[in-house]
């Protein structure tokens, strides 16, 4: 079967055992995504920087027998790629020497946008203050135009940007911003489960309703909101990586090659 058919489901655990198609599959399916990532958060990083980031994803997710990748959320695909998300962004934070730490004039920036929005609102102010412009989010939450037009122009009139958002530190001050909201979770929030099953309509009002409340009045739940139609959308929308652009980022992996696993069982049989 080509390694692009096989699905998150059977190519994780492959991954994990450091099995050459199943990375395959991972690197043909995830690399584009990851990348058009990188594109809106960080601008500034030019492509070959980018490819070197990811390369250096790749070897931070496979140390110590693929202890990094065995942390991300195994249930469904989505989940996990937001986790990939939240730690290829704050490598990419790293990279530029972003301090994690005090985010807190950004949020308080966020918050004074989106206080009292509803929730179709908040999303959209969210993404777009994060880099998408209204027409890409047109795209990414299947919006019509109007809708992304109102939702931005009913905050302008709140608090002017703190220095920093809107030019060329900005992407730093975002990174610094998802940094922050990801630590925020609290007692009282979902789980990330929930908001998966009401973007694939699988929640009744009963629990919709108090999930989406909290969401309104929560940036770590919003932002999860946010990246969930976010990566629902690239994964449909990407297009995989082809076959002769994979060998850059494979070598940047502990694979265990079918030669070399030919040559431990020689070796076994011939009791060396
Ligand atoms: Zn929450």
């Amino acid at each position: 079967m080509p390694s692009r058919n096989l699905t998150f489901q059977t190519f994780l655990p492959g991954c994990e055992k450091g099995e050459a198609d199943s990375w395959r599959a991972f690197l043909t399916n995830y690399n584009p995504i990851v990348f058009r990532l990188l594109d809106v958060y960080a601008p500034q990083m030019g492509e070959e920087a980018g490819k070197s980031l990811w390369r250096d994803a790749l070897q931070a997710l496979s140390a110590e027998n693929f202890h990094r990748l065995r942390g991300f959320d195994h249930q469904a695909e989505r989940e996990f790629l937001i986790d990939l998300k939240g730690f290829v962004l704050d490598l990419a934070l790293q990279r530029f020497g972003g301090a994690p730490g005090d985010a807190s004039q950004i949020i308080d920036h966020v918050r004074s946008r989106i206080e009292g929005r509803p929730m179709a609102h908040q999303e959209i102010i969210l993404l777009n203050l994060g880099g998408y412009s209204p027409e890409a989010l047109e795209k990414v939450l299947v919006l019509p135009p109007t809708l992304v037009a109102k939702a931005l122009e009913s905050s302008v009139g709140a608090e002017p940007a703190p220095s920093g958002l809107g030019s060329a530190r900005s992407a730093i001050t975002w990174l610094e911003f998802l940094h922050e909201v990801h630590a925020e979770r609290t007692p009282d929030c979902p789980p990330r489960r929930i908001f998966v099953r009401i973007l694939d309509g699988q929640v009744s009002w009963y629990d919709k309703t108090p999930a989406e409340k909290h969401m309104t009045r929560c940036l770590h739940c919003l932002e999860v909101w946010a990246s969930l139609r976010e990566v629902d959308s690239l994964r449909r929308e990407t297009a995989p990586l082809p076959d002769d652009e994979l060998s850059e980022y494979l070598s940047a992996l502990p694979i265990a090659t079918a030669t070399a696993a030919r040559a431990s069982w020689m070796g076994k049989l011939l009791g060396r």
